[in-house]
């Protein structure tokens, strides 16, 4: 090891920033997280820099470098672009024995910066000693995806306990489990979750002696089914599960980033199959939480549009048990993405609705002169097997028949189809391509209207008249990888 790792404390601390380029500003964003006075020395400075100049936030000297200006800096760095003058920044500051970095030019520095992840107060620093900075980027983009957005304020939280839990729990081996159960328990998915209330009764009750019940549920949305798309949070979670509680519409590749041990029960219901009633499904929520388990409900899209998350968050609160819902990528906006679709457009389209094509009893009650009025834009869900209605209805309330239509199946799996039609032919086509997956019918949205052309990945649909066969254009691929 060339390089030994220390964490250096800069509160107050001078440091001295040679050059006012954009290398330089890099710095100035990074030094400026700690308390560190900053000076600048540079002839010209950019934007940025004169800006926190102006601001009192650090102190720029517009001159040429002089020797001098190292004297009394905690550190040094030298970002100048001209390699004879950070040459003597480097000298300079070396004579005097003070610690120096020059951007790019190891040979010029007594240190390096590494790599950060910032979760301030806690901080990772990723070193290759220059071998491999990909390498660094690479274990940098990992750690950000695994470390919680918030985990600072887990640390601010210990930080702030531990001179009570030292009072109380005098041996220190005892201090040590307290922790390893507050930081890896109830009370870290608490402080993560944002339950401020509930953190602090895990705490009282484990100071008394008491082990807190453990149980919780995150409801989960996991987009339409590419698990590129699932948010980090939901990533996080999905890890920590104990079970997983799956509907039919998570696609399987999501369940691969789950803990191979964790278990699973799926309550998948089907269109016409076997289902779970839905108070089934509340009672296994709240069966297996209250047995202490760390619940993962894996929902499709977001749990909040057409989830039914409210009834199992219901269920969840009468029972006493913790729950977090963590937002995905509904479906209408995962599929319009795919297929490049805008869903608002700037003074044309201002208004964009999400409606459901089915109810309990089948007939879907919506406001139809609402959705049939000239520039009306929505997304049907579950609209498929109530095309011929919804047809109808929109066409009696007023709807013109060469309405823009566009139907997303199995929108980002494999077997994705996209097909653009008219509200005339919205229901032949439903039958012509026998739409049986989940999809996505956005009605009154167009490429056109965006100054966009349709992508080629979609496929045109119109009813021929009497006796032709309803062509489709064949340049296209149905299914989209
Ligand atoms: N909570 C989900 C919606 C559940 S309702 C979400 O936010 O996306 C089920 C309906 O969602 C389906 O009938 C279909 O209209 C839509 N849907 C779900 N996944 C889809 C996908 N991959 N492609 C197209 N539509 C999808």
């Amino acid at each position: 090891m060339k390089y030994f790792p220390i964490f250096a404390d800069l509160q107050r601390a001078d440091v001295l920033v040679v050059g006012g380029g954009e290398q330089a500003a890099q710095k100035i964003r990074l030094l400026r997280k700690t308390g560190a006075s900053i000076t600048v020395v540079a002839q010209t400075v950019t934007h940025e820099i004169g800006g926190l100049g102006e601001h009192g936030s650090l102190w720029i000297i517009r001159r040429p470098f002089e020797a001098r200006d190292v004297e009394g800096q905690r550190l040094v760095y030298a970002a100048t672009g001209d390699r004879v003058l950070d040459a003597l920044v480097s000298s300079a500051a070396r004579r005097r024995g003070i610690p120096v970095n020059v951007v790019d030019a190891p040979e010029l520095s007594t240190f390096i910066t590494p790599a950060i992840v910032d979760r301030d107060p806690v901080t990772v620093a990723i070193g290759t000693e220059g071998s491999a900075p990909v390498l660094a980027r690479e274990i940098k983009s990992k750690l950000e995806a695994w470390l919680p957005a918030n985990l600072g304020v887990l640390a601010r939280r210990a930080q702030a306990l531990r001179s009570l839990v030292a009072a109380r729990l005098a041996d220190p081996r005892a201090r040590r489990r307290f922790w390893e159960r507050l930081l890896q328990g109830p009370f870290r998915r608490a402080v993560l979750a944002g339950s401020e209330a509930e953190a602090s009764r895990i705490v009282q009750a484990e100071l008394q002696g008491a082990s807190p019940r453990e149980g919780r549920v995150a409801l989960i949305g996991c987009g339409p089914g590419d698990p590129d798309l699932l948010t980090l949070k939901a990533l996080q979670r999905l890890q920590e599960a104990d079970v997983l509680v799956v509907d039919r519409l998570v696609d399987p590749r999501i369940l691969e980033y789950a803990r191979r041990d964790a278990e699973r029960i799926e309550v998948g219901k089907t269109p016409r199959g076997v289902s779970i009633s839905q108070a089934e499904i509340n009672r296994i929520l709240v069966r297996e939480a209250s047995a202490g388990k760390v619940v993962a409900r894996l929902k499709g899209g977001d749990p909040f549009i057409f989830g039914r998350a409210a009834e199992e968050m219901a269920a969840l609160q009468a029972a006493g048990i913790p729950v977090e819902v963590v937002p995905g990528v509904t479906a209408a906006h995962a599929c319009a993405a795919r297929i490049g679709l805008p869903v608002t457009l700037r003074e044309r389209v201002r208004q964009f609705s999400v409606v459901t094509g089915a109810t309990a009893d089948g007939e879907p009650d919506l406001d139809w002169p609402a959705l049939a009025a000239r520039g009306s834009a929505f997304a049907v869900y579950m609209g498929v097997g109530n095309a011929p209605l919804l047809r109808r209805n929109l066409l009696a309330a007023g709807a013109a028949g060469d309405t823009p239509v566009v139907i997303v199946e199995n929108g980002t799996r494999e077997d994705e189809r996209a097909i653009a039609t008219t509200l005339h032919d919205l229901s032949d086509c439903a039958v012509h391509f026998a739409i049986a997956g989940p999809a996505v019918i956005f009605v009154g949205l167009d490429w056109l209207d965006a100054g966009l052309a349709r992508p080629e990945t979609v496929t045109h649909y119109r009813r021929q008249r009497q006796g032709a066969r309803a062509e489709a254009s064949r340049q296209t691929a149905e299914v989209l990888s």
